[in-house]
């Protein structure tokens, strides 16, 4: 999966992309009461973990945040940005295990939290990538394409 998302990201936006060591979310970050870590706190770990770079995180531990159950992902602004593999996964609804579909749903949420970090909020434009991402739905009726609006200004 890492691989696949590397060479896209690569493609996409012209980067240099390198995976790293996996790293251990620290446990003070863990909700054992919720059974997930809490999003932007795991972000500010990541960003001093690698102060000089932007940081592409992905988990398969489920996330949330202050005043959502779960999320798919976030982003710092010029930072980092996080995604989870765990409630993409067509298993999670109980769907026949799919690979192909789990890996296009982590890129594209990837793609859109990336939008995130570089400061695009999110766009009225149906199909656009920027579009919310507030159901499973949502993101497998997405195109994992900018719209032309959010395209010029991430340029
Ligand atoms: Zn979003
Ligand atoms: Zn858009």
């Amino acid at each position: 999966m890492l691989d696949n998302i590397k060479r896209e990201l690569r493609k996409k936006f012209k980067w240099s992309v390198d995976i790293t060591n996996p790293l251990e979310i620290p446990q003070n970050i863990f909700n054992k009461f919720r059974n997930q870590y809490e999003s932007s706190l795991t972000l500010e770990f990541l960003t001093k973990q690698f102060p000089d770079d932007h940081v592409v995180a992905i988990t398969n531990s489920d996330l949330y945040t202050t005043g959502l159950n779960f999320i798919f992902g976030q982003a710092k602004i010029g930072k980092a940005m996080i995604v989870s593999t765990h409630r993409l996964a067509p298993t999670f609804y109980k769907d026949r295990g799919n690979e192909k579909l789990h890996q296009d749903r982590v890129l594209k949420e990837c793609v859109h939290e990336i939008g995130h970090m570089f400061g695009l909020q999110h766009c009225k434009e149906r199909g656009c990538i920027m579009s919310p991402s507030g159901t499973i739905k949502d993101i497998d009726n997405k195109s994992i394409e900018f719209c032309h609006m959010c395209e010029l200004q991430l340029k």
